[in-house]
């Protein structure tokens, strides 16, 4: 099929493409974690004068037409409404991201002295290559929650002035028999351990290195070492999103897996007023460990949410709720595999997605004859055809991989169980699950034209 790259296009609005990059790269800076990013959309929201649900259902409000309602899920994924012009029982547009990365998590007893360094343990979170995790600068984002329920939020590694932090590799020199072990031997998950200190403390005789670290926490940051056990600290890729290419053409950053697409899900949302449905934006956590737990698509929360706001509509009826998610037609926003021609064997080249060709509609995913997959209905895409089209969206198909070669999965089969239509669309991404992910900035920018589109469609 024919297609035309979006920086040759006539129409397409380099200027307006490189501002919300901006934007963009500001965004996933500033929200490296799945707290920060719902902390940080709730705090713009509010300024937005939108109202939390528990606000609608306590004050008995009833939701008016372009209203913006928000709800969170233990402060870890997040649900945001804008009410339509059309009843809620005529079913919603659902935009269903994610704002889980893959990442380093400390351990809940991580802390060690060895031969006078002071290491933090890890266990990685989500599908990562664990050799790329070596020797870069890493920084620690979460929070540490005390006894009295004091919430200390951490952040060390970001800020120009802060130390960071890493683990080390072994010389070439004496990697001889390290270099003959496969990819995925050459550094176990148990040896993923952070170097944090190499200093002792004043007048302590055992374990001073890790000592002085445990004053160093206590004076800076006002925990003791049995607080690690009620914290989630993790440990990401130091630094700011950056243009990338000298063209300055793409955009290079941690966990765009899937905050770009959160990210431009969000914002067409926030742009696309007076919905005739009502739009529903969703900020998914655990996703990269199979959307498990309370805070991953799996759970009640968004069914809860979509029941409460029908009740708070004036009603309450099971099928009326039934029914809204039969009416619902749901974009999955989460990336795609971008073709790269460094790897191009384990791609079809007719069925690839590439970079700079608009965002990316995913049929099915799964693997191995489509196991674990949602499989979009044709009568679903032929609609979503149309839409783009009528918002002049350039956009392109794919699937992940060569059939065989491997496959993944996303939120879509779960919002489909529900009854909705659903289909996975977003941006291609090269390097994806690595540290520093690249996106092109016209699929960025064309994803949220294509989601804006989507809303009206
Ligand atoms: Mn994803
Ligand atoms: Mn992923």
């Amino acid at each position: 099929m024919k297609r035309e790259m979006l920086w040759k296009q006539e129409g397409f609005d380099a200027a307006a493409c490189s501002d919300f990059c901006e934007g963009y790269k500001k965004f996933i800076s500033d929200n490296k974690t799945e707290r920060e990013a719902v902390a940080g959309v709730i705090a713009e929201l509010k300024e937005k004068g939108a109202v939390s649900l528990d606000e609608v259902l306590e004050k008995g409000m009833k939701p008016e037409p372009n209203q913006l309602i928000y709800a969170d899920m233990m402060k870890k994924s997040l649900m945001i409404f804008r009410m339509g012009t059309a009843p809620l029982t005529e079913g919603l547009r659902i935009l269903g991201a994610h704002v889980d990365s893959p990442r380093l998590d400390i351990k809940q007893n991580p802390l060690y002295e060895d031969h006078e360094m002071a290491y933090l343990d890890t266990h990685y979170y989500g599908g990562v290559k664990k050799y790329q995790w070596l020797t870069i600068p890493l920084a620690i984002h979460g929070v540490v929650v005390k006894k009295d329920g004091t919430v200390i939020n951490v952040v060390i590694g970001e800020d120009e002035s802060d130390p960071v932090l890493g683990i080390t590799d072994l010389l070439p020199h004496l990697g001889k028999s390290q270099m003959g072990k496969k990819a995925g031997e050459f550094v176990s998950g148990e040896a993923l351990n952070l170097l944090i200190a190499s200093t002792p403390l004043k007048g302590e005789e055992k374990d001073a290195v890790k000592a002085n670290v445990l004053a160093i926490i206590k004076e800076k940051y006002g925990f003791e070492e049995e607080d690690f056990l009620s914290a989630e600290l993790e440990v990401v890729p130091a630094g700011r999103a950056r243009d990338y290419g000298l063209d300055r053409s793409m955009v290079l950053g941690y966990g765009q897996d899937d905050r770009v697409c959160a990210y431009t899900s969000y914002k067409a949302l926030l742009d696309q007023e007076n919905p005739v449905y009502t739009t529903a934006c969703l900020f998914a956590d655990k996703e990269e460990i199979g959307s498990v737990g309370a805070t991953g698509m799996t759970g009640t929360y968004f069914a809860d949410a979509v029941r409460e706001l029908l009740e708070a509509c004036g009603c309450a009826s099971e099928t009326a709720l039934r029914r809204i998610f039969k009416k619902s037609k749901v974009l999955s926003s989460d990336v795609s595999a971008g073709f790269d021609p460094l790897f191009p064997e384990v791609m079809e080249s007719k069925n690839s997605c590439y970079l700079g060709y608009g965002p990316v509609f995913n049929k099915f995913t799964g693997s191995g004859g489509k196991f674990g997959s949602n499989d979009a209905n044709a009568e679903y895409i032929a609609f979503l055809r149309a839409a783009m089209e009528k918002g002049k969206v350039s956009f392109q198909t794919a699937e992940l991989g060569k059939v065989d070669e491997g496959g993944g999965g996303t939120i879509a089969y779960i919002l489909a169980e529900l009854g909705c239509e659903v289909i996975d669309f977003g941006v291609a991404v090269l390097s994806m699950h690595s540290p520093h992910e690249v996106t092109s900035k016209a699929d960025v920018y064309e994803a949220y034209r294509a989601y804006r589109a989507f809303i009206v469609g």
